[in-house]
């Protein structure tokens, strides 16, 4: 499959090509010229082309349908706004929940049915008329020193607000997309005023301002800046077999995962999922591909890739990821919490969180 050759016919005027490195070519293409001479679909992606590769090119080995990938790190709602109904994309796939949400809210998707979909995925993890749907899932858990916490001491996101962890926590700014979804989850839990309390709490036990990403919270760990951290579980795996930053295992052997909430409402889960946008010009094509997302197949390849959980049941996890034991994740509807991620920002803001 060479996917350099195949982007290099549905070179356009409208074409928008990233190189990155000698890896491979991906084209935003002509689909919507009405000159296409094959079947293909043109995909917004923010995540990244090592793990996209493998499972698009799968995709069209299987159909014959040629994926056409912009890989977008950043500015994808804007990217999307400005070209509105002329947009190429005719799917994106995103990570979190608040930025599917946010495209959604920005009236930029439509509705999908689906049986396939219907079926390959909870219901708590789609929208509910199609607006996006969750391709895998990820908890935010916390990450404990096994040297300064003891076993017990902490098991609740609610403990990590209470007094006894003062100036001993650690997290990324409170205005990030994976702390504002946890904070609207703790909103649909506890209320708006247990949810100011909540983070008031926190930021009075951290033990530095918010800085940094997931991993250098642990790193901080590590580094006996404090003692227990917020992070997503893929990272455990992306530090546990780190070759090319060796010292990213040390992080991951300092610290123990604890799935939070375990005797009452479970871990806040996220996902990354994908949407059809409004401008779709080869919808039949963008559900095909999310249908095969969801799938046995390609299930298994994210799990072995990407250290996250399978939407899907019965696919295996990766082996360090079952290595973490099960969990009960939070039952709430992502659609539900969601609603609450304005709320949430704004209360972040309130408390001053990042000051
Ligand atoms: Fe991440």
């Amino acid at each position: 499959m060479c996917m350099r050759a195949r982007s290099l016919t549905t070179m356009s005027n409208k074409l928008a090509v990233v190189a990155l490195g000698s890896l491979l070519w991906l084209s935003a293409g002509v689909a919507h010229s009405g000159s296409a001479l094959a079947e293909e679909v043109n995909l917004y992606s923010s995540r990244q082309p090592f793990l996209m590769k493998p499972l698009l090119s799968a995709f069209t080995a299987e159909t014959g349908v040629k994926v056409n990938m912009v890989y977008l790190k950043k500015g994808m709602l804007e990217r999307l706004k400005t070209e509105g109904r002329n947009s190429p994309a005719d799917l994106i796939l995103a990570a979190d929940i608040g930025n599917l949400h946010n495209h959604d809210a920005a009236g930029l998707l439509q509705p999908v049915a689906s049986t396939v979909l219907a079926h390959n995925i909870p219901a708590q993890y789609r929208h509910p008329k199609g607006h996006w749907f969750g391709l895998t899932v990820r908890a935010r858990v916390l990450y404990a020193s096994k040297t300064r916490v003891k076993a017990g001491e902490i098991s609740r996101y609610e403990d990590l607000a209470a007094p006894g962890l003062k100036g001993r926590v650690c997290i990324r700014s409170g205005k990030h997309v994976y702390n504002i979804s946890l904070l609207a989850s703790i909103i649909v839990a506890d209320g708006v005023d247990g949810a100011t309390n909540w983070a008031k709490g926190v930021k009075a036990n951290l033990a530095r301002k918010p800085q940094g990403n997931d991993r250098a919270q642990v790193k901080a760990v590590y580094q006996g800046e404090c003692d227990v951290a917020v992070g997503n579980t893929y990272y455990m795996g992306k530090m546990a077999t780190n070759e090319k930053d060796p010292v990213q295992k040390k992080w991951a052997q300092s610290v123990n995962i604890i799935f939070p909430n375990q005797a009452d409402r479970g871990a806040h889960v996220n996902i990354s999922g994908a949407a059809v946008t409004k401008s779709a010009k080869n919808k039949a094509n963008a559900v095909r591909l999310i249908e095969y997302l969801s799938g046995d197949a390609a299930q298994k390849i994210y799990a072995e890739r990407n250290f996250e959980y399978p939407v899907k049941s019965g696919v295996a996890l990766h082996p360090l990821v079952a290595s973490w034991g099960t969990f009960k994740a939070d039952g709430a509807y992502l659609s539900k919490i969601a609603q609450e991620r304005t709320r949430a920002s704004k209360l972040m803001d309130q408390v001053l969180f990042n000051n």
